[in-house]
């Protein structure tokens, strides 16, 4: 999960001022967590202690707004923040890429991709009640679970490919064109692709970082995958990262990779 939030931090300088190119600094001055990571960690805690099988639905909703609560100037879109803050707990039919942007900690607590992908439809249950948002946080656990049981990026791409009916297109075209647009359908793809592209946890996040766009976003849902991977995060990533997140949230992420076995 680690490697998801430090994707984010990474990412968090560039969704405005995209770079371009896989050469950037990685930690410039005013790198910072955000929304990404506070959701991300959200749903861990949600694994973590929440044992109530049907109700989970609510239980991540639950999760969302205290969380939402805790860091509201993480960087949370309009939309979200009005359904954080509203007293009932009312659907929203979001096609935004923050279901698919958090849940890879879901990729690591099952053994199987049934009750995965049904935990994963829970997740989304009350703020991206959307059929595009829904496919795409599938796509992201079902390639963090794939990743974590170490099978070959070939293979995961075309599960994917034949699971969810994505068609992956080389970063050097999709870079050229590549705009802002916080659409799941138009951010989990490329995201995927820098993973697939890859040859280690750094490349995959300066290739996500390269295509542009919600950099933040696609950073985070590529480091996800990538760490599952490739199981090592470069010492000095790490330390910088680290330094960034707060003891809070640092607290649930040892926990969960504690119960979860994750390095
Ligand atoms: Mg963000």
């Amino acid at each position: 999960m680690l490697g998801a939030i430090f994707g984010d931090i990474i990412g968090s300088t560039r969704e405005l001022h995209n770079v371009k190119t896989e050469e950037f600094e990685l930690f410039p001055a005013g790198s910072h967590f955000t929304d990404d990571t506070v959701m991300t960690v959200a749903v861990a805690e949600k694994l973590l202690n929440d044992h109530s099988g049907c109700n989970s639905r609510k239980a991540y909703a639950t999760r969302y707004k205290q969380y939402y609560n805790r860091y509201r100037n993480a960087g949370f879109g309009q939309m979200f923040s009005k359904w954080a803050e509203s007293d009932t707990l009312r659907i929203q039919r979001s096609y935004g890429n923050g279901a698919a942007m958090r849940v890879t900690a879901i990729g690591y607590a099952f053994d199987d991709l049934k009750p995965l992908l049904k935990e994963v439809k829970a997740s989304c249950y009350y703020t991206h009640h959307n059929r595009e948002a829904i496919k795409s946080a599938k796509a992201v656990a079902t390639c963090v679970f794939l990743a974590r049981k170490q099978e070959n990026k070939d293979s995961i791409k075309r599960t994917i490919e034949k699971m969810y009916g994505y068609r992956f297109q080389p970063l050097d075209e999709i870079r050229r064109d590549y705009v802002f647009d916080s659409r799941a359908s138009y951010s989990v793809p490329p995201a995927l692709e820098a993973f697939f592209e890859s040859d280690s946890y750094e490349s995959a996040i300066r290739k996500a970082i390269s295509i542009g766009g919600d950099s933040d976003t696609i950073a985070c849902i590529t480091g996800g995958i990538a760490e599952a991977y490739y199981r090592e995060i470069p010492k000095e990533i790490a330390t910088r990262g680290n330094l960034i997140i707060d003891s809070g949230l640092r607290r649930v992420v040892r926990e969960f990779n504690e119960v979860m076995n994750v390095e």
